[in-house]
């Protein structure tokens, strides 16, 4: 891990038992996944329902163990950040979907800010403390005087948006864990929320793992994208590589139609899977076979390799140069 790189994932695993005593699956719901994202970079991780994103994003802040592998945090001064419950640190925030759940609708927003200040010890006195609230409320486009003494529920999503967003930099995190932070904001100012994202990276130096599965923001505000499918990176690389000129017959499918059954969801604990959800977890070879409309012999029975095209990192047969 060099000295830029803030967050690295080495062969990363999940696995989830389910059903009864007598019918018991195992379903690896991330599997052995490697990654880095840097400072100053949006990283952006897509795929549809149930691909096993919001599973990593989980097991990237600490909410969850993985089976197996390694999950490494850095400060932006290069410092090890250690500690299993990874969220409660000041280095690792996270963003999340809808902000009217993130705040308690009965207890007035600027509380939330004060007690983080407390929580993580960043100001010595209450005009310390003030001074710092403000300063994080003006990156995002706000004041404290619009804030002070109102309630979640006396303002519009994409406001409450930026409160949350100015509430994580509190504490000057060097990576921010950003779960579809626009999808539940009003359209027309999706993309403001998206270039403040892009504004913050720019001038804080900070790391963004925008998790979604709208590739059109993806491909507007991502460095780099990785795609995922029933658990494996099918796809990394320059987003403009992945997304414009996709390879991995998935990518090419995901570009046309992302079905993403109740969002309200994906912060479960436990994976829930639809009889051909489940078929697809367990099938051996590719797991996209079944829909892959380029499916051949070998990706039935083989488990196809990441394969460097033109610097892009493509998990399938139709690559190989070896057959
Ligand atoms: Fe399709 Fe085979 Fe490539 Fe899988 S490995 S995406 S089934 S061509």
């Amino acid at each position: 891990m060099d000295i830029d790189t803030i967050l690295e994932l080495h062969d990363v695993t999940k696995i989830f038992h389910m059903g009864n005593m007598f019918s018991r699956l195992r379903i690896t719901a991330v599997d052995h996944v490697s990654l880095s994202v840097g400072a100053g970079e949006i990283f952006g991780l897509a795929g549809e329902s149930g691909c096993g994103k919001s599973t990593l994003a989980r097991m990237i802040l600490g909410f969850e163990e993985p089976t197996g592998g390694t999950i490494t945090h850095r400060s932006k001064d290069g410092q090890p950040i250690t500690g299993k419950k990874v969220w409660r640190t000041a280095g690792v925030q996270a963003v999340f979907q809808n902000p009217f759940e993130t705040f308690n609708p009965l207890r007035q927003v600027e509380r939330y800010f004060f007690e983080t200040v407390h929580y993580f010890g960043l100001a010595d006195n209450q005009d310390d403390a003030l001074e710092r609230i403000e300063s994080v409320l003006e990156m995002v486009g706000m004041s404290y005087d619009a804030i002070a003494g109102r309630y979640p529920s006396e303002f519009s999503g994409g406001q409450l948006q930026r409160v949350s967003i100015a509430r994580s930099l509190l504490s000057e995190p060097s990576l921010l864990i950003a779960d579809e932070p626009v999808s539940m904001v009003d359209a027309s100012i999706r993309m403001s929320i998206m270039n403040l994202f892009r504004d913050l990276v720019d001038n804080l130096g900070l790391g963004v793992v925008y998790i979604t599965h709208d590739l059109a923001t993806a491909h507007y505000v991502c460095d780099r994208i990785a795609t995922m499918f029933r658990g494996n990176i099918v796809a990394t690389g320059d987003v403009d590589k992945v997304l414009i000129d996709p390879k991995h017959p998935y990518v090419r499918l995901l570009r046309e139609c992302i079905p993403e059954a109740d969002p309200r969801k994906r912060w479960e604990t436990k994976v829930q899977l639809s009889e051909s959800d489940a078929e697809e977890y367990l099938r051996i070879g590719c797991k996209f076979a079944g829909r892959c409309p380029q499916v051949m012999e070998i990706c039935r029975h083989e488990t196809p390799q990441d394969i460097d095209v033109d610097g892009e990192l493509v998990k399938c047969h139709l690559f190989r140069t070896d057959s």
